[in-house]
């Protein structure tokens, strides 16, 4: 199977913060992919923005420097970079200061879409946004790319929304949230609403938990000190993990259609109840074998920021009203994992004696790594013997089914901004999502700060603090392994 590749319009996109490390790791060798894909016209340009004073020629050799080294070898074709370096062009902005901006706008064309992504501190969204209009560059169709985080809280995710309200309409911005780019993620909406299959059988009455795992071997060694001010709820929970959530959990759009999609996505979190205090768990990793602690990367020897989370959530409407969702996310575990797994009730009545082998039937959506999906059902044992039952997996590994496709599989910062060109918002977050996001949070990490609560320790290379166990154990269910 060979996929399609359709080319957009031709645009100029300005990303601000060209030279950061984002822009270096993802954002930038992710545009090559697109470029030696295909897709991007002869007449789109690239233009990077950041205060330092470099030349077009210093730009490019940064360019190319990046798709060395955060790019594998069989993805650099010479020719191809050095063709997409011809796209790109720099100019010396100050978000904060009138250097660059006449310089910027005699550059940036309005007969092509625009685009300008905001990579940088989001202190300075409010100044880009202000700036942009004021000097007449972004034009009434242009889109505003915003990073995350977006926000630390309810009040000040408002004061940003609020900010870019002032500048752009809300069908301009694009908020990013790298999970909903990833093929599998996309693919968990195909399965559901392109399949007969599984969505009869996708509520309370059929599903008896859901567990959606995010699971890392990092450190937070390097950015401790930025992690301290947010921990695993803001940095991973507010927003990808209810992102995950949503989409499983939201009810059939009308049509897959930006709004539909994040009308419904809205109702899941809106209908989330608020979590009780035994229902969390938060962790520290500690120090093993010469590596450092969380505390010692944090460089705060009394921070109560948790690197890990488990918590177990409700969701109030008639379809989920008694499945409990089940979501952890933690640095240092034993693998870097990320899956989402929906467990099956019984058989209302087995006609089995084999009681034993019985196992319940799990859909596995695998993020990362080997994106996949796998159904576990049950099967008569071969061999002669009596009827007995064992448990395979109905595997579908994306590689191994869709063979080349699979393999040229956009990483998740190529399709997003592709779709800003395209004008497609529907894998991107809504300011009332956000701000719905927060306001579930908030209540939550104000009672961590009020009762004063440290996090548990856990070892490095486990699946996180023991009372994380005792979540599930206590209902009777257990987390899935975590390799
Ligand atoms: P970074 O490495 O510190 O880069 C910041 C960039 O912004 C640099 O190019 C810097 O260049 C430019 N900049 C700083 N002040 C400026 C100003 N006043 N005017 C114009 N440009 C300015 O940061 P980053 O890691 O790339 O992160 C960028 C954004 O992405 C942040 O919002 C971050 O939270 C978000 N993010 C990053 C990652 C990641 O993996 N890095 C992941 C998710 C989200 P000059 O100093 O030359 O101006």
């Amino acid at each position: 199977m060979v996929s399609r590749v359709i080319p957009v319009e031709p645009f100029d996109l300005v990303i601000f913060g060209g030279t950061g490390d984002l822009a270096r790791r993802k954002i930038l060798p992710g545009l090559y992919r697109r470029f030696q894909a295909g897709q991007m016209t002869d007449d789109s340009r690239i233009i990077g923005a950041a205060r330092g004073e470099l030349s077009d020629e210093a730009f490019r050799n940064l360019v190319a420097e990046a798709i060395a080294e955060f790019l594998p070898k069989t993805q650099q074709d010479p020719a191809a970079i050095a063709d997409f370096l011809k796209r790109l062009q720099y100019v010396a902005v100050d978000a904060q200061g009138e250097n660059g901006w006449p310089q910027l706008k005699a550059l940036v064309r309005d007969d092509v879409v625009q685009a300008f992504y905001f990579s940088v501190a989001p202190a300075l969204f409010g100044d880009l946004a202000s700036r942009l209009t004021a000097h007449g560059i972004a034009g009434p169709q242009a889109r505003v790319v915003v990073e995350k985080p977006f926000g630390r809280d309810l009040a000040t995710a408002k004061a940003l929304n609020a900010t870019l309200a002032q500048h752009f309409a809300e069908s301009q911005i694009y908020r990013i949230d790298h999970y909903l780019g990833k093929e599998t993620v996309q693919n968990l909406m195909a399965v559901r609403f392109a399949n007969i299959l599984f969505e009869p059988l996708w509520k309370s009455e059929y599903v008896d938990h859901v567990q959606i795992t995010v699971a890392e071997t990092v450190s937070v060694e390097g950015r401790g000190a930025y992690y301290d001010t947010s921990g695993a709820m803001r940095d991973m929970v507010q927003n990808h993990l209810m992102q995950l959530l949503c989409l499983i959990a939201m009810e059939p759009p009308y049509h897959f259609d930006p709004n539909a999609v994040r009308d419904e996505k809205l109702k899941v979190i809106r209908a989330l109840d608020p979590v009780r205090p035994e229902d969390i768990v938060r962790g520290q990793y500690v120090g093993l074998k010469g590596q450092a602690s969380y505390l010692e990367d944090a460089e705060n020897k009394n921070s109560k920021t948790e690197s890990y989370i488990a918590l177990k959530l409700h969701i109030s409407n008639w379809r989920w009203k008694g499945t409990p969702f089940y979501l952890r996310t933690g640095k240092r575990l034993r693998a870097r994992a990320s899956e989402i797994a929906i467990t099956f009730r019984e058989p209302p009545h087995s006609i089995f004696d084999d009681a034993e082998g019985w196992r319940e039937n799990v859909l596995v959506i695998r993020l990362q790594p080997d994106e996949g999906m796998n159904l576990k059902v049950m099967i008569k044992e071969p061999g002669p013997g009596g009827m007995r039952l064992t448990q395979v997996p109905l595997d579908m590994s994306f590689a191994d089914a869709l063979g080349e496709a699979a393999q040229d599989v956009p990483d998740a910062y190529e399709r997003l901004i592709m779709d800003v060109i395209r004008g497609n918002q529907t894998l991107f977050m809504r300011g009332d999502e956000v701000e719905a996001a927060w306001a579930w949070a908030d209540p939550i990490i104000e009672g961590w700060e009020r009762r004063g609560e440290r996090p548990q320790p856990y070892d490095p290379g486990s699946s996180g603090p023991e009372d994380a166990l005792m979540l599930m154990h206590r209902d009777g269910r257990r987390w899935r392994e975590i390799r």
